[in-house]
Order: structure tokens, then sequence, then C-alpha cells
């Protein structure tokens, strides 16, 4: 794969050739150029002019930037990402970056400068509460679902939109890491030698080992609609409306693993990120944040559900799928998302791309962090057959947390 990637050298000279930026920013005045890829996989730009205005421009290398050019990937990732921004942001356009182009000889997309804004992650482990997100995205998820299911879309339109957004190295990576390896290690699993035990009871679970199964395999055949894939906290960018916390707008971003799959995949990615940073504050003792980042999973949900059910009168087709059909799926997208919940959060724990929420903490404090977390995920996995109610997985969550406290 032979392109010319994008260096602050050239980033001017780019920008004059592209129409799209007219208006956008001023190539002639461009007085600052930021590389800030602090990700795994891009090239990210940042680009800004004397009169104040600025773009980002996000490059795919052919490659795994974390590890080089002996991981090889697809730069028409890109396009897949292109192709989410743009139809989720004719959906939802308050809640994802407002994108100018997408350019496909070089698999660089130009996009909304979010400089304003800051990753989630890393302002919950700061612990700042920005109110009204996890709202925001129980929404933009509902929005996805709806907007990109055949609800909304032609059947044979929507064949078409499934076929073109097949998106087979990324979703690889999410068979593999996410629902394979935490029981199959290939020699990239690791965890510190005081949860061995742990992680080896965990990758031995024959029931966890069902419940991963059936979640791979819905994750590989669902092609509902066409999910983020990849919602953890990290790739949803924050600002508070004043000051560093209170109520906050939001976007999600960075969706490179987007794909017709299932709806409850999202849900349950950000579940098990909030549950992941719940673990960190209650091994830091702090047991007012701990609660609150598991408040989360109840707002998100009921955010989605309250959303999908307002969207839902205005399907096109509505000759069997009358309320049954929506009481139908919002039973089985509960339940799902438990067990995504479950895959989500165990595989930050043992394998290959771990969360700063627990790495950053201290071993003494990790340990218990990591198996109450190993715990809750098997624990998740079995229960959600018998319910599947979000309060019962905050009640769940918290306790199993707090059990398993070490330092
Ligand atoms: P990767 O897929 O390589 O992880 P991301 O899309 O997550 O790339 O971008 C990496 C980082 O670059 C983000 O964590 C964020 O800090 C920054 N970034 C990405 N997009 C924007 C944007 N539109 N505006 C400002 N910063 C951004
Ligand atoms: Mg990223």
């Amino acid at each position: 794969m032979d392109y010319e990637f994008l260096s602050p050298d050239t980033v001017a000279h780019y920008i004059r050739q592209r129409p799209e930026l007219d208006g956008v920013i001023n190539a002639d005045l461009i007085d600052t150029v930021e590389e800030v890829g602090d990700g795994n996989l891009n090239l990210v730009f940042i680009i800004g002019d004397s009169a104040g205005n600025s773009v980002v421009l996000k490059q795919a290398l052919p490659y795994v930037r974390l590890v080089g050019p002996e991981w090889p990937m697809t730069p028409q990732r890109a396009a897949k990402e292109a192709n989410a921004l743009s139809t989720h942001g004719r959906l939802v356009p308050e809640l994802v970056p407002n994108t100018y182009f997408y350019d496909e000889s070089r698999f660089i997309i130009g996009m909304e400068d979010l400089s304003e804004f800051r990753v989630w992650r890393g302002a919950m482990i700061d612990g700042l509460r920005h109110e009204g997100v996890a709202k925001d995205m129980g929404r933009y998820v509902a929005h996805v679902a709806f907007g990109t299911s055949i609800l909304s879309v032609d059947a044979e339109k929507h064949k078409e939109l499934v076929a073109t957004a097949i998106n087979p190295e990324l979703s690889k990576i999410t068979e593999d890491l996410v629902f394979t390896e935490p029981h199959d290690d290939i020699g990239r699993n690791e965890v510190l030698p005081a949860n061995e035990a742990d992680a080896n009871e965990h990758a031995a679970d024959s029931h966890m080992i069902d419940a991963m199964g059936e979640a791979k395999w819905m994750f590989m055949t669902k092609a509902e609609a066409l999910i983020h894939g990849d919602l953890h906290t990290g790739s949803v960018m924050v600002r508070a409306l004043s000051g560093d916390e209170g109520p906050a707008e939001s976007r999600a971003f960075d969706s490179e693993f987007a794909f017709y799959g299932p709806v409850a995949f999202d849900l349950g990615a950000l579940w098990a990120n909030y549950t992941l940073s719940s673990a960190r504050w209650t091994a830091l003792g702090r047991d007012d944040l701990a609660s609150w980042s598991l408040s989360l999973v109840d707002e998100t949900w009921q955010s989605f559900e309250a959303t999908f059910r307002a969207l839902y009168p205005q399907r096109i087709d509505s000759r069997v799928w009358k309320d049954g059909t929506l009481d139908y799926l919002l039973e089985h997208w509960r339940e799902e998302t438990w067990l995504f919940a479950a895959a989500k959060m165990s595989r930050r724990i043992v394998g290959l791309a771990k969360v700063k929420d627990i790495e950053t903490l201290e071993p003494s404090h990790r340990e218990g962090a990591a198996r109450g977390i190993l715990r809750l995920a098997r624990q998740v996995a079995q229960e959600r057959k018998r319910t599947s109610d979000p309060q019962r997985f905050i009640e769940l969550a918290g306790s199993i947390l707090t059990e398993n406290k070490t330092g």
C-alpha cells in the first residue's frame, strides 16, 4: 500500500488542494500544526490559522501505530469511519464531529476540531463529573439503532449498506481480543502476578466461555444497525458548559470499528467502561465517585430506551412490527447489554489493550479492582438470564467491587 503520509511540513499544501476546506481554514494563514495522535492507530493533526479557525486531519496508516509496520492493518478503516461519522452525523448532528471530506486515495478524514473538548476517560480519571454525557450516549445509540436499521431504511437498500460497510479486519480484532483471547491466550494476555489465579479461573469458567460463545456469535451475525463498534469512554469527547465539570456537551468519535452489528454491543461497551471507572474509585476509597460512575449505567439505558420508544412510531413498515416487536427488541437488547458488558470489562483486565482507569492504580489497589471486575463479569454473564434490570447490574457491581477491594 503506497500513499503519502501527512507531515507538519505538508499539511498547508494539502489543505490548499481541498476545496471542501474553503471557508473552514485559510491555508495561507496557518500558524499551528500539532500532531496529537495519542491513539494506537492513526495520525491526527490539529491545524490552526491566525484568524482563529481550525481543522482536524485524521489519516489512517497501513499498520498499527502502537506496534509499527510489522502489524499491518488496512487503511480502508478510514473509509468505514468516514461513513459512520457522516451517517451518524445526519441522525444526531449534535453528538458527532462534523466531517468536511474523505480522501479515499490517502485515507484522510477532514473533520471538526474538538480541541475545546477532552476525552471522557481522562476526565473521569481526574475525578470530574460531566453530567448528561451518559444520557447523550444513550440517545446517540438509540438514534443509530433506529435510523440505520430496517425500521428506517428500505429493505433492499439496507442490504446494500450492510454489504458496503463490512469491516472484516477491524471486526476480527474485536472477535479475537474481546471474545476469544481472554479464554484462549495466544501470548498477548497479561495480569499482575497476584491476579494470575483469577485470570486462570476466568479463562476456564465454562459458563463464561458459553456466554462469550453466544456473544461472539451475535457480534458476527446480527447485522442490526451501523454500530460505532468501539464506544468506550476514550471514544467520547466532553466539554463542561462552564468550569471543569457539571452539565456538559458530548461527541462520539473514532468510529473506525463501525459495521452493521448488534445494537447492544455499543451499550455494553459503555456499561463496561463506567464499571471500570467505578472499580478505580472503589479501589481508591472514593465511594462517591464509584457510585456516580455506576449510576451512568442506568442513565444510558433509560435514555436509550426512552429515545428508541419515541422514534419507533416513525418506522417505515408497521405491518407486523407493532408494539410487540418494540418490547421484544428492548427486552433482548437489555439482556444482550449485560452480556457485552461482561465481555468488554473482562478483556480490559486480562487482554491486550488495557485501560488507564485500572492501569494507573498501584499494584496493591489494582489487584482487587482486577479481581472484582473478573468476578463481576462472570456473575453478570450468568445473572442476565434471570433479570436484566440495569439497577440490578448496578447493585451487583457495587457489591462485588467492594467485596474484592484490596490495598
Ligand atoms: P485512534 O483511532 O488512532 O485512536 P482517535 O480518533 O482516537 O485515533 O484520535 C486520537 C486522539 O486524537 C484522541 O484521543 C484525541 O485526543 C485526538 N483527537 C481525535 N479527533 C479529534 C478531533 N476531531 N478534535 C480534537 N482532537 C481529536
Ligand atoms: Mg482512539
